[in-house]
Formats: structure tokens, sequence, C-alpha cells
């Protein structure tokens, strides 16, 4: 669903993950972001189900803008968020990619 996402946000758009999703082999090594992975300063990092443990946040928090969705209001990475989405992202990430494929 994210790789979908992101090639609906055009050709600069990529996937990152945390460590948690590397170790859950969703996605390979060379995407995780963090103190053990990338270091990435995008335009908008977008953090869909992501805690923001310190060992992610030093990886993406010079990012420009920050979204995150997290059915947790209090995860870390939602008080450091420009924009903090509440919901679970299996309901606000289909809904975002239909309003995106109508504009
Ligand atoms: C030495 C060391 C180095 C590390 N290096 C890194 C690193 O480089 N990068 C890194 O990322 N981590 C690193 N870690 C691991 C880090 O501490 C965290 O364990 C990891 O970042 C957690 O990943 P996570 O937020 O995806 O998973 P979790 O901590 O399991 O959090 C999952 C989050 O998703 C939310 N969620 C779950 N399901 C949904 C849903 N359906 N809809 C919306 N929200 C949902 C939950 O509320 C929760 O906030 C390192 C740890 C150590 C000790």
């Amino acid at each position: 669903m994210l790789e979908e996402l992101a090639k609906l946000f055009g050709p600069t758009a990529t996937t990152g993950a945390s460590r948690a999703a590397v170790d859950a082999g969703w996605i390979d090594y060379a995407h995780q972001v963090g103190q053990t992975g990338q270091t990435v300063q995008p335009k908008v990092y977008m953090a869909c189900g992501v805690s923001g443990q310190i060992q992610h946040l030093v990886g993406m928090q010079s990012s420009d803008i920050i979204i995150a969705v997290n059915k947790d209001p209090h995860a870390p990475l939602m008080k450091l968020a420009d924009y903090a989405v509440v919901g679970d992202v299996f309901e606000i990430l289909p809904a975002m990619m239909d309003e995106i494929r109508r504009t």
C-alpha cells in the first residue's frame, strides 16, 4: 500500500522504513531510516504506523514537513509531526489514495 501511495505522489517519492518493518522482512535493510540506517531530509516525510523511537528520529527529524499517521495519539512521532493524523493506516491511506486519484 505504501509503495502504491509513493507512486501516486510522483517520481520523486520513495519508501523508507523503520527497523521493525525491516526486521519483519517487509522491506530491505537498505531502506531503513535511523541510527543504524539511512539519514534522510526530504521536503515531506510521511510516517505511517511508526512510533518514533529516538533511533528512528535521528534519521529523519530534519525533514522539512513531517506527517504522521498513527492510531496512538501519544506516539513520540505524533508530537514531532507538523501534521498528526490519529487513525488506522488501513483506513487513512486508502482514503488518501482515493482522494489523490480523484484530483
Ligand atoms: C542500537 C539500536 C539501533 C536502532 N536503530 C534503528 C534504526 O536505524 N531505525 C529504526 O527505525 N529503529 C532502530 N532501532 C529500533 C527502535 O528502537 C524501535 O524499536 C523501532 O524504530 C520501532 O519501529 P516501529 O515504530 O515501526 O515499531 P513499533 O515500536 O512496534 O511501533 C509501531 C507503531 O505503529 C502504530 N500502529 C500499529 N498498527 C497501526 C495501524 N494499523 N494504524 C496506525 N498506527 C498503527 C503503533 O501505535 C505504534 O506507534 C534501533 C534500536 C537500537 C537498540
